[in-house]
């Protein structure tokens, strides 16, 4: 089946290469998926169960685990090694959104999409340094994407969690703390969310400055790779956290972009999502 979802123009802030969709279904669709589970959970825990009962894609095939992908998912003309290590790098970089307000839990993806050092005057602000009174004086901003529809406002940012790493049921309990969302105008034609996070874990933010600085090499080393492969459809992959379990790549096609009115593009793709999904990355070759 194929999904309809609305592209972005986001030259301020990519190179004109690494112009990155994220998974943001049209909004009436995506609103129902988020009220679905929201009316039908209560918690996350609940939420995760339905996995088994999923009926948008029961027994999820094609869904893959991230640590278990290989060249031989892809379609023959992308069995490429040098894809399949950007894809596990964008694995790396997609993390697991879970926003509590009130009793209230949503669950989405999202994709670290820059860190920089704060240059603010002040101690961290993170909870550990302001419950415990540290001043600590280095400390990271790190951006976050993912949709409007998953966190939308102060509010939510305050009271997000992003889990990092989570590949499998064992990987270690690694999270980041939503602080605010830096969303312009263009961001909310867009719903995607600019979250900001924060941390003064100076080996959590080295790691992650490496993951992006290999993504972006990875990803400019495929696309020159691929650029010459004059395919009616696209490749689109999505690593994403659906049911909010460990993260998941699914592989599909797309048409051509369609461009219409109002300066964004529309494109239908036949890559699987579910619940916890919303906000994930779209990987375009
Ligand atoms: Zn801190
Ligand atoms: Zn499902």
């Amino acid at each position: 089946m194929k999904q309809l979802i609305k592209s972005f123009t986001y030259k301020d802030v990519f190179p004109s290469r690494l112009q990155p969709f994220t998974s943001v279904k049209e909004s009436e669709h995506e609103d129902s998926e988020v009220e679905a589970f929201k009316k039908k959970i209560e918690h996350e825990v609940d939420f995760e169960s339905s996995e088994k009962t999923c009926t948008k894609n029961y027994g999820h095939p094609g869904f893959i685990p991230v640590t278990e992908l290989k060249t031989s998912h892809f379609p023959e003309e992308y069995q490429d090694q040098d894809l399949v290590d950007t894809i596990k790098l964008l694995g790396d970089l997609t993390v697991k959104i879970i926003v509590t307000v009130s009793d209230k839990v949503k669950i989405g993806s999202g994709r670290i999409f820059e860190l920089t050092k704060s240059t603010q005057k002040g101690t961290c602000p993170c909870s550990d340094c302001r419950n415990n009174s540290k001043h600590t004086q280095n400390w990271w901003e790190i951006v976050v994407l993912t949709s409007i529809h998953v966190v939308n406002n102060k509010e939510d940012a305050e009271n997000t969690k992003c889990r990092l790493f989570y590949d499998t049921e064992d990987s270690s309990l690694v999270n980041l703390e939503g602080a605010m969302v830096e969303n312009s105008s263009q961001n909310k034609n867009n719903q995607i969310c600019r979250l900001i996070c924060v941390t003064c874990d100076e080996v959590l933010s080295n790691r992650i400055d490496d993951l992006l600085k290999k993504f972006i090499e990875n990803y400019e080393k495929v696309f020159d790779k691929f650029w010459d492969v004059k395919n009616s459809e696209k490749l689109v992959v999505i690593v994403s956290h659906p049911h909010g379990t460990p993260k998941k790549v699914t592989i599909g096609k797309s048409d051509e972009r369609k461009k219409i009115s109002d300066g964004h593009s529309v494109l239908t793709y036949s890559t699987n999502t579910c619940p916890g999904s919303a906000g994930a990355f779209l990987y375009i070759l």
